[in-house]
């Protein structure tokens, strides 16, 4: 464009005579007009040249997310089986030592806690699996009933301590704290929260929950584990987000757990945040409004 513009003036300027007393006028005519077509080809060539940028943008977006997701559910796909087949050969090889040995009352009664703790694991899963699939397609029918949440959570504490009665759990509950809920989705919540502070802590540490009218409704759940780095804070809540890589993580999980939870957190009305605990881990902090 800027070759042909300049063939072009360099004819018009030829076509000129220079014996015409109009000559200068002319001759700066077709130079303005030269220099006003360089910008607008200039003007014109940088908005194409940022649009197929911004197109290329977010194409290149959407491929790395669509990408991500894909070797997400990939993660999960594996994580679920697993999660799913060994608490299930957990609890059957217990249950088949149980029927073929008679064994001391001691071993016997841990044999049958730890089945417990694997079907109770399953169920938790299976719950969240089955929840986030009807959350996400409307088909799960909130009920916006009155409940006693002080009751509803020490429910959950005992399931947790009958679970893990190793871990020192130090629960700070208020008695009376009434809100409009769902109830078997706020047991989640906070089987969720409980669960990951067990899981992503070290075994002699305690993990701590309080539920106090304090603005609202407050109910915190704080571990002593490694915690969260603050860039990570954000993204834990993303639909099967795991922080590090297969090869890194020692832990098992689907990655569901808080997406689950805030969406729950959510769904009442309510936030969910996440703050680093003293001296370490980390302190989910959930906030309701009072009924
Ligand atoms: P999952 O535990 O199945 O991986 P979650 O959605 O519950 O999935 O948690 C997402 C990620 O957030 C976990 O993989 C873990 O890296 C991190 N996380 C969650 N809770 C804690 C916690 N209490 N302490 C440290 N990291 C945590």
């Amino acid at each position: 464009m800027f070759r042909q513009n300049k063939k072009l003036h360099e004819l018009e300027r030829a076509a000129l005579s220079p014996a015409s007393p109009a000559y200068t006028a002319d001759l700066k005519k077709i130079e303005d007009k030269e220099r006003k077509d360089v910008y607008k080809y200039t003007g014109e060539g940088s908005a194409f040249l940022c649009l197929i940028l911004v197109g290329a943008f977010y194409i290149y977006r959407s491929v790395h997310r669509q990408f991500r997701l894909q070797q997400q559910q990939q993660n999960f796909v594996m994580a679920v089986t697993h999660e799913l087949k060994t608490p299930i050969a957990v609890s059957r090889l217990n249950l088949e030592t149980l029927q073929k040995y008679s064994l001391e009352e001691e071993k016997r009664k841990k044999l049958l806690q730890m089945t417990l703790q694997e079907t109770l694991r399953l169920d938790t899963l299976i719950n969240n699996i089955l929840i986030s699939s009807q959350l996400e397609g409307n088909s799960y029918k909130i009920s916006k009933e009155e409940l006693d949440l002080s009751a509803l959570m020490k429910d959950v504490v005992k399931n947790f301590q009958g679970r893990y009665p190793e871990r020192e759990l130090q629960a700070s509950i208020q008695e009376d704290i009434d809100m409009k809920g769902d109830a078997m989705l706020l047991k989640l919540l906070l089987s969720n929260l409980l669960e990951n502070a067990n899981k992503y802590s070290p075994k002699g540490k305690s993990v701590s929950l309080s539920l106090a009218r304090k603005d609202g409704i407050e109910l915190t759940v704080a571990d002593e584990g490694h915690g969260i780095p603050d860039e990570e804070k954000k993204a834990v809540f993303d639909k099967f987000y795991r922080i590090g890589n297969e090869q890194t993580r020692k832990t098992q999980g689907t990655g569901l757990g808080l997406y689950i939870s805030k969406k729950i957190v959510q769904d009442h009305g309510g936030e969910i945040h996440i703050k680093d605990n003293n001296p370490a881990g980390s302190k989910f902090i959930v906030q309701f409004n009072a009924a």
